[in-house]
């Protein structure tokens, strides 16, 4: 009946998977700066008071939803059990560290079970038509960890275990899109689909073009996934144009992949204040992207989209794009804060964005027809 309502005076109902545990629990040892302290409960906490005081739960299309629980079983279709039982211990010892940029502690292992949770429910709600879009307001974020290590602040991968899940579980067997939008290369969420020719992974990334890293334009996937897995590196200090530019690339092969299913990998360091990337993004980048893709995924696929929050660790900058990619999908008008009166446009690295654009359709057009 509520939902019945909803359809009666919304064009979209826009799910936002919400739980007061993700700002609350898990909190990183401080004092700052160790690189733990950036991935805090305040990073929640910060979106909803925004969107609270922005009055964003009132708007009648918007509607909260819970995480779904989540037991081991759903983690061990995405991870190995060495992987999980070393969380789960550490969790269970009250702390602990695992690498040189990971901690755990004593709420870690429910905390990271309850974000895969988000970031089903998020996707099963979409595709079931329950909502048109969703937005997963989780932590801890997903896309760096692996099958058998957690990795870059991620313990568990939110993306492709819910990916796995609506797969084996509910035999959803369409395409689907993943596009991430992290400052960083999704190395953990690539290795899953990275042969797979039902999943499109694309991937717009910063990149010093000098360090040998991965996530260069060459990595185009094996097997029958060659020319699925697509990287769009762009360079440091990139500019709001710079990084709407690279969304060119990426409507060509949506509109002939023509997935049934976009979910955003949706991450917000490349914001000019976050305190690890390295960008010089507004919101302007992050609405009038979700403003494009909206428009693409109605032509598509029924404009069926999920984003599931990544990285974005300014405690200002997070609520701001959250909010943006919000009003987009409402299809508000939008007005930027007025702290972003800033001009970057000196510092656009155009002519670096056009060769690598250039380099990165001839390497496509063999794959994609409508590259050329
Ligand atoms: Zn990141």
């Amino acid at each position: 009946m509520i939902i019945f309502t909803f359809k009666m005076t919304c064009n979209n109902r826009i799910g936002i998977i919400v739980d007061e545990d993700f700002a609350t629990k898990n909190v990183p040892p401080y004092p700052y700066p160790t690189f733990f302290s950036y991935e805090t409960p305040l990073r929640i906490k910060s979106i909803l008071s925004y969107l609270e005081k922005t009055e964003i739960f009132n708007n009648e299309c918007i509607i909260k939803i819970k995480p779904f629980t989540v037991e081991e079983d759903v983690i061990k279709l995405a991870h190995t059990n060495y992987h999980i039982n070393s969380i789960k211990t550490l969790s269970s010892r009250g702390n602990g560290i695992l690498g040189e940029d990971v901690c755990v502690t004593e709420d870690t292992y429910e905390l990271a079970k309850k974000a895969i949770g988000g970031a089903m429910s998020a996707i099963i709600n979409v595709i079931n038509h329950e909502v048109n879009q969703s937005f997963a307001l989780i932590r801890p974020p997903g896309h760096h960890a692996l099958r058998e290590i957690a990795s870059g602040l991620c313990i568990f991968n939110n993306i492709a275990n819910s990916i796995i899940f609506i797969r084996e579980k509910l035999q959803y067997n369409k395409r689907i899109a993943i596009i991430d939008i992290d400052a960083h290369f999704g190395d953990g969420l690539v290795q899953y689909f990275y042969d797979d020719p039902r999943v499109l992974y694309f991937s717009i990334h910063e990149y010093d073009l000098t360090e040998g890293e991965i996530g260069f334009i060459d990595e185009l996937g094996t097997g029958e996934g060659l020319g699925r897995n697509i990287n769009f590196p762009i360079p440091l200090n990139s500019t709001d144009n710079d990084f709407l530019e690279s969304t060119e690339i990426l409507e060509l092969v949506l509109r002939e992949f023509k997935p049934d299913l976009i979910i955003i990998a949706a991450g917000f360091d490349m914001y000019f204040a976050d305190p690890i990337g390295n960008c010089l993004l507004t919101t302007i980048s992050y609405y009038k992207f979700t403003e494009k893709l909206l428009k693409i995924a109605e032509d598509i696929c029924e404009g069926k989209l999920a984003f599931i929050l990544e990285g974005g660790y300014s405690l200002i900058g997070l609520p701001v794009c959250v909010h943006s990619v919000i009003k987009a999908l409402l299809k508000e008008k939008y007005e930027h804060p007025p702290f972003e009166c800033l001009d970057f446009s000196g510092n656009s690295k155009k002519s670096e964005i056009s060769k690598i654009k250039s380099s990165l359709k001839k390497l496509l057009a063999k794959y994609w027809s409508s590259i050329v």
